[in-house]
């Protein structure tokens, strides 16, 4: 059978482009390598807990916010169970010099911070403002339907660290402003300000959880394209693309199927994609940019379950630096090791009062996992278990001087480095948001949806934003390609 679309991928990228274009009436078919859907997204179960694995809060949810707007477009506001952060806290920034929240909307943003830092009242209007002001001129953080490209928003070419510390005085408040840049590998030499503040604005606007699993959001999502008629295979890895002319006809799975189609959408890393297609058929411009293109760095994360009623629940997320700085990525440290981590509970409709389950995420080079390149997950030999061991020990040290008596509350725990990611997601090295964005170099680490093959497109974190709210938009843009943009804006403006 010939489709309409193939989409390679069931990442958020994949699961909301499957999701736009079989409900426009096109004959979708989502191929996912995994024998689970939802890349990022996925979650997995322990001693009866739910752990999330790149979805542990998301942004403006409230009502008439840009997300819950995409989210009513896609069936998922009324459907999802969402719990609301701490109004006046949903991030706590804890410096070895205090803890300063991180609270919800403008106002309240500003009157929190100035409890701590009174004479900073001029600076943090400022900075509001202007963070509000490049999301409002952001089209599609704003379902405006003018054209974007991401490449004319000036913010882009500055520096987000530089931008902060020539708006604010204060040294520590510099660094609590950027306290949560865990959410955006935040390098103070690299990362273009358009980021920080797309991401900072809209977490500002409002912060939640997905109660019970953000596997949930793939349910829906991948009911919504089966609803639509669209078909989904699991276990089938793309291995290649087969071409006509100057098109694609069709992808070439593991098991040696074939499935062709009119559009094909890649979800996966874009060097991944370039791999696929013969050499000829691709600019040589384009796949030296694409190779030599910097990724985000990788993250650790430990997975713990807590001793039934003995941890309470926090509603908010706690990001924890064992330095005044709060910008890790460009001063990685492994003598150091966690300079950072973040303290992220999940929700669970089992109880408001204590945490079930948690995880602690922090950051990790695919440098000190060279040994173990080669390997797979779960083959990968006593000494990895061990080196794992060791840095969640070392992260226990650092939560129980934090929290004392943390230790006592857990029952056990898991963990995963960025070869998990690699492995699950193919994202390279295990990267955890993908290509970095550097505002030194904004026309090379920017990737646009369209290829210059004219039937295939990309999509997902790589191109716009990483994230839930920038994954979402960028598939809008990837599919603003094959439809109408402004009837697509209109469709998703009336949701
Ligand atoms: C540790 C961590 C924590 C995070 N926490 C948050 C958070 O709290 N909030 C937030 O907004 N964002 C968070 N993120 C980011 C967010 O999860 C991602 O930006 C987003 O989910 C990426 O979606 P994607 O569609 O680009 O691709 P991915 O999730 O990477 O999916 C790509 C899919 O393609 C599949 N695939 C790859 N190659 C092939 C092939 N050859 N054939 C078939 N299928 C293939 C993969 O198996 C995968 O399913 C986090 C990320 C990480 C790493």
């Amino acid at each position: 059978m010939k489709y309409d679309v193939v989409i390679i991928g069931s990442g958020l990228g994949g699961l909301l482009c499957g999701n736009i274009l079989s409900r426009e009436g096109y004959s979708v078919c989502l191929l996912e390598k995994n024998g689970k859907l939802g890349g990022s997204l996925q979650t997995f179960g322990r001693k009866g807990c739910i752990f999330n694995t790149g979805l542990n809060y998301t942004e403006s949810l409230d009502n008439g916010q840009i997300l819950n707007q995409y989210f009513r477009y896609f069936g998922l506001t009324e459907r999802l169970k969402l719990r609301r952060l701490d109004e006046n806290g949903f991030d706590i920034i804890s410096l070895p010099s205090g803890r300063y929240p991180l609270a919800m909307g403008r106002n309240n943003f500003k009157e929190n911070l100035l409890r701590y830092f009174p004479g900073e009242k001029d600076g943090l209007t400022r900075y509001l403002e202007t963070i509000q002001g490049i999301c409002a001129s952001v089209p599609l953080y704003n379902l405006s339907d003018k054209s974007f490209n991401i490449l004319e928003c000036s913010s882009i070419g500055v520096g987000a660290a530089d931008y902060i510390r020539s708006e604010i005085s204060d040294p520590v408040l510099q660094n609590v402003i950027a306290g949560n840049n865990l959410m955006y590998t935040g390098h103070d030499k690299k990362t273009p300000l358009m980021i920080h503040a797309l991401i900072s604005n809209s977490f500002i606007e409002s912060a939640w959880r997905v109660v019970d699993g953000s596997h949930l959001m793939i349910n829906i999502l991948a009911n919504n394209i089966t609803g639509y008629g669209g078909t989904i295979l699991k276990n089938a890895k793309a291995l290649k693309f087969t071409t006509d002319n100057n098109s694609i006809k069709s992808v070439l799975l593991d098991g040696g199927e074939e499935i062709e189609g009119k559009y094909f959408i890649s979800n996966t890393h874009p060097e991944q994609m370039i791999s696929m297609i013969d050499r000829l058929k691709i600019s040589s411009g384009f796949s030296y940019r694409i190779n030599n293109i910097e990724d985000t760095i990788g993250m650790f994360t430990m997975y713990l379950v807590f001793k039934k009623n003995s941890f309470p629940y926090l509603n908010y997320n706690f990001y924890h630096y064992n330095q005044e700085s709060t910008w890790v990525v460009g001063d990685y440290d492994i003598s150091k090791w966690p300079q950072m981590y973040a303290l992220m509970p999940t929700a669970s409709s089992k109880s408001e009062s204590y945490a079930e389950s948690a995880s602690v995420i922090t950051y990790m080079q695919f440098g000190e996992l060279e040994k173990w390149k080669y390997t797979f997950t779960g083959k990968r030999g006593d000494d990895y278990l061990q080196f794992k061991r060791d840095r969640c020990e070392k992260l226990l040290v650092s939560l129980e001087k934090q929290f004392p008596g943390f230790k006592s509350c857990i029952e056990t725990y898991y963990s995963s480095t960025p070869l998990t990611w690699r492995d699950y997601t193919g994202t390279r090295n295990g990267s955890a948001f993908g290509l970095l964005k550097d505002f030194h170099r904004p026309m090379e680490s920017i990737i646009l949806p369209r290829t210059k093959i004219p039937n295939l497109f990309l999509t997902g974190q790589n191109i716009n934003m990483h994230g839930i709210l920038g994954v979402t938009i960028s598939s809008v843009m990837t599919c603003g390609e094959i439809i109408n943009v402004n009837d697509l804006i209109n469709k998703i403006r009336n949701a």
